[in-house]
C-alpha cells in the first residue's frame, strides 16, 4: 500500500491533487493505522478528472487495455489498464473457476450483453484448451436455449438474472437439452428463490463471483457455498462502519484499494455496495483467503417486454452510445418505457435516435420507447441513483 501510494503520489496528478488538497502525504504513513489517513475517492471523482491526469505517467494510453463500466450509477467510467493486467485479471478469473472443479477441456458458454462478443482469444484458446462459446443475453430465453443446446456446455458463466430467465423458461418447457456441470454467476445479487431455482432446475450448486468492473474478480464462492473468498492477495479490502473497521459479522460499505494495477491506480476507491466480514475461521474448501457475507448490492428493478418476460437492466448498452453522459430508464407500464438522457460532450443529432433504436432491439416489439434528453438526472433521497425504475405493480 505504502509502495502504491507513493508511486501515486509522484506519478498520477489526479492522486497528487487529491492528498496535497486534504493535506496528505505519503510519508505520514507509518504504521498499519495511518492506512486510514489516505483520503478515499470515488467514481464521481474519477469522472470529473480529465483522462492525462488517471493515467500514470510512463504509461502510453494507446498501448492500453480500455474497459467501461455500466455501473449502477448509469454514469460510465472508462479504466484502462496494462495488457499483462489484462493477463492478470484473466489468471484471478481461472483461479476461481478451477477452484471449483473446472477443467483445462471443460466447454464454457459466456451468456453476454454483447451481440458479436469478440474477445481476443489467448493462445491456450487457440490450441482447444477453455474452449468458449457466447451467448447474447438479449436474445428471448427461447432462443438462447436453443444456441446453448447446440454448444452443450460443460460450465455457464453468466449474469444471474440471465440464468434465472433460463431456469424458468425450462421450467416451462418441462425438460431440459442442456447439462452443465457448472454454473457462475456474476453481475447482481441473487434473491434464494432465484438462487434456489436455477439449482433446481440445473441440479448443480451454482457459485457466485461478486465483481468490480473497475477492478476484476475480488470474491467469490467456493464449493462450501459459505460467504465469498477475498482475492487478498490483489486487493485491500477495507468494510468502513461509519469511518472505522467494521467487527466480524458487522456491516459496512467496501473501501477497495487495487494492488496490481499501476496504470490508473484505484486507492480507497468507495465502491457503495454493503458486505460484512464474516467470522474467521478456516474454510472447508482449502482456501485460506478471509471470507466476506455480499449483503446488498447494485440490485436494480427489472424491466418487462411487452408480453411480460423480465429483462435485466444489465444488457442494455447506453451509456457506451456516443453522447450519452448519464441515463435513468423508467417503466411507467408494459407498453411505456421512458429512457432519460442526460447528454454527454459529444452529443449529436443522432444521439437519441441511436439510444431508441438500441432500446427497441433489447425489449423487443409492442412497447413505446420515449427517449427524453434532460438537464439533470434527479438521485433518490438515499443519494444513490438508480439508474432503473418500473412503475408497473409486482
Ligand atoms: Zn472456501
Amino acid at each position: 500500500m505504502r509502495d502504491l501510494v507513493k508511486f501515486a503520489w509522484e506519478k498520477v496528478p489526479f492522486y497528487r491533487r487529491h492528498y496535497e488538497t486534504a493535506g496528505f502525504s505519503p510519508e505520514q504513513l507509518r504504521i498499519p493505522t495511518d492506512l486510514e489517513k489516505i483520503p478515499t475517492t470515488h467514481k464521481a471523482l474519477f469522472q470529473q478528472a480529465d483522462l492525462k491526469n488517471l493515467i500514470a505517467r510512463d504509461f502510453d494510453t494507446s498501448r492500453l487495455v480500455k474497459k467501461r463500466t455500466s455501473g449502477s450509477s448509469g454514469s460510465p467510467l472508462n479504466v484502462y489498464y496494462t495488457p499483462e493486467d489484462r493477463i492478470y485479471r484473466t489468471l484471478m478469473h481461472l483461479r476461481i473457476l478451477f477452484h471449483n472443479g473446472m477443467g483445462w477441456r471443460d466447454r464454457m458458454a459466456h451468456i453476454s450483453d454483447s451481440r458479436h462478443a469478440t474477445e481476443d482469444r489467448y493462445s491456450f484458446q487457440k490450441l482447444g484448451f477453455l474452449p468458449k462459446d457466447f451467448i447474447y443475453a438479449a436474445d428471448p430465453a427461447e432462443k438462447q436455449l436453443t444456441d446453448l443446446a447446440k454448444i452443450n456446455p460443460d460450465v455457464i458463466y453468466s449474469y444471474a438474472s440471465s440464468m434465472s430467465l433460463l431456469a424458468a423458461e425450462i421450467e416451462r418447457q418441462g425438460q431440459s437439452l442442456i447439462h452443465p456441470r457448472l454454473i457462475f454467476t456474476t453481475g447482481e445479487l441473487l434473491s434464494p428463490d432465484e438462487r434456489e431455482c436455477i439449482n433446481r432446475v440445473f441440479k448443480v450448486k451454482l457459485r457466485d463471483i461478486y465483481g468490480v468492473v473497475e477492478m476484476g474478480d475480488v470474491a467469490w464462492q467456493c464449493p462450501a457455498l459459505d460467504g465469498y473468498h477475498l482475492n487478498a492477495d490483489s486487493f485491500w479490502v477495507e468494510i468502513d462502519a461509519g469511518g472505522r473497521p467494521a467487527q466480524p459479522g458487522e456491516a459496512g460499505r467496501l473501501v477497495i484499494t487495487n494492488l496490481h494495477s499501476r496504470a490508473m491506480p484505484f486507492i480507497r476507491y468507495e465502491v457503495g455496495d454493503v458486505l460484512s466480514v464474516a467470522e474467521n475461521v478456516p474454510c472447508p474448501c482449502g482456501c485460506t483467503f478471509p471470507r466476506i457475507k455480499v449483503l446488498q448490492g447494485r440490485a436494480d428493478d427489472w424491466l418487462h417486454g411487452a408480453d411480460g418476460h423480465k429483462i435485466s437492466p444489465l444488457i442494455f448498452v447506453i451509456a457506451s452510445i456516443p453522447g450519452v453522459q448519464q441515463y435513468r430508464m423508467i417503466q411507467r407500464s408494459y407498453e411505456h418505457l421512458l429512457v432519460e438522457i442526460l447528454p454527454g460532450s459529444d452529443f449529436g443529432p443522432d444521439t437519441l435516435t441511436k439510444v431508441q433504436e438500441h432500446v427497441l432491439e433489447v425489449m423487443g416489439p409492442g412497447l413505446h420507447v420515449e427517449v427524453k434528453r434532460v438537464g439533470v438526472i434527479s438521485k433518490e433521497a438515499s443519494g444513490k441513483m438508480r439508474r432503473v425504475i418500473s412503475e408497473i405493480e409486482p
